[in-house]
């Protein structure tokens, strides 16, 4: 088995898949595992995504759960190691992206490593150290009212230094123009300026592929899944077609969708317009004890062998609330969660082979019911949006092509579009 070129490490599970869709993208084959590993890597890949949920733990948490997926990245013989974080740098004063990042150095014995969110394909830039998301900056951008990570200042070399005790430095816009050499001799300047960690700006993918080269010899990268652009490039990996192949699709196709943003919202309505089969989930049915799971595998079960079927608990914002309201926000979204879990899983042993799952919550909670500890990132289909292929218990441990997109992503046509571009 060839060795492990990148191993990487990612604070949540949406972002892993991000990070794992730019890399194949960029020529690698690519694993994503759902938490550590516990047994080794039976797959001929480039790089591995561990897929943690560590953004909002405490910090000795989220570095020992960090440490533990470096070792086993590690025992793959993985040459490089990629610690992934969002493209908003979504961390709390305390962390958890100084505590992590400091942890793998000393782990790596590595002086120096650089950090940057910025993720252009995503409107996500970095200049002169201040984040921008879209046209404004973090901290105008609605960020800064976010119930767990509030970003209240949008410059990223303050916001990492408060976290770190290592001193922060910038390799900024000007640096970075011109290219691999100017970025290295920059770094060499600020390591003799005691700078351990180096915010780098970027406002374009062509400054992240400028990026690349300079990042050849470090044992350790920190950044949002935009800087994977050019990394595959020093393994001598370019995009090709064969980064993405999946096992060919068979079996049943289905959609579930527990996402209620207002592109979910425009998908479902769109797979309904265009004639599908489609069936909503109410989630107050749930609350009043009714099994709401039995009742949509059964009114699937005669369509699904003719067509896919879409099963759906999306709502618009006004009818959300409501529900909330009468069952309170948190206890609402676990019910709904369980519920499209079980008719995920339900789906699956009934046949289904093809799977779009929407919403990044009910995302993590389908791959646990189906009995998913990896999936093989396959082609895109909507930007962010990768099919994957795993192993999944529900199927008694045969292959089921699975994507999943995290609220706002996709277009309209998504749940028709997914299914053309798997056959
Ligand atoms: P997104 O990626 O769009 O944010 P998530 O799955 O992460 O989607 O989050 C959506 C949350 O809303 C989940 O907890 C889900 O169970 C909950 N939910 C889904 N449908 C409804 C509904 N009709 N009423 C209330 N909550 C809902």
């Amino acid at each position: 088995m060839s060795k492990l070129l990148l191993g990487c490490i990612a604070d949540d599970f949406t972002g892993a898949t991000d990070l794992a869709n730019n890399l194949v993208r960029a020529g690698m084959r690519v694993v994503q595992a759902i938490g550590v590993p516990a047994t080794p890597l039976d797959a001929e890949v480039d790089a591995v995504v561990v897929a943690l949920k560590s953004r909002t733990i405490a910090p000795a948490e989220a570095i020992a759960q960090s440490l533990d997926a470096l070792r086993w990245l590690q025992a793959q013989g993985a040459q490089q190691i990629y610690f992934k974080y969002c493209s908003t740098f979504d961390s709390t004063p305390q962390g958890n992206i100084g505590p992590v990042t400091e942890a793998l150095m000393d782990a790596l014995q590595c002086d120096f490593t650089i950090a940057t969110p910025a993720f252009p394909d995503n409107k996500r830039t970095v200049f002169k150290g201040y984040l921008f998301a879209g046209d404004v900056l973090l901290n105008e951008s609605g960020m800064q009212n976010h119930p767990l990570t509030p970003m209240t200042d949008a410059n990223l070399v303050r916001v990492l230094q408060a976290q770190c005790t290592r001193k922060v430095g910038l390799v900024d816009h000007t640096v970075v123009a011109r290219g691999d050499a100017a970025i290295t001799e920059c770094i060499t300047q600020l390591k003799s300026e005691g700078v351990s960690i180096a915010m780098v700006d970027a406002v374009s993918n062509d400054d992240l592929l400028r990026l690349g080269p300079a990042l050849a010899k470090m044992p350790l990268v920190t950044a949002g899944s935009g800087v994977a652009i050019g990394l595959p490039a020093n393994f001598g990996l370019s995009p090709s077609s064969q980064a993405s192949a999946l096992p060919p699709a068979g079996g049943l196709r289905a959609v579930v969708s527990g996402s209620c943003s207002l592109a979910t919202n425009r998908q479902v309505l769109d797979f309904i317009q265009r004639g599908g089969a489609a069936l909503a989930v109410d989630p107050l049915r749930i609350a009043a004890g009714v099994d709401v799971a039995a009742e949509a595998l059964a009114w699937a079960a005669p369509l699904v062998a003719k067509q896919p079927v879409l099963v759906y608990s999306t709502a618009e914002a006004g009818a959300v609330k409501s529900v909330q309201g009468k069952l309170g926000v948190e206890e609402a979204g676990a019910m709904v969660e369980r519920t499209i879990a079980a008719i995920a899983r339900g789906l699956v042993d009934n046949g289904v082979r093809q799977l779009v799952v929407a919403g990044g919550e009910t995302s993590g909670a389908c791959v646990q019911a189906l009995g998913i500890a990896q999936m093989q990132i396959g082609p895109q289909i909507d930007p962010g949006v990768p099919w994957c292929h795993a192993r999944a218990e529900a199927a008694d441990g045969a292959g089921v092509h699975i994507a999943l997109k995290s609220g706002n992503f996709g277009g309209d046509d998504f749940f028709t579009k997914a299914f053309t571009v798997l056959a």
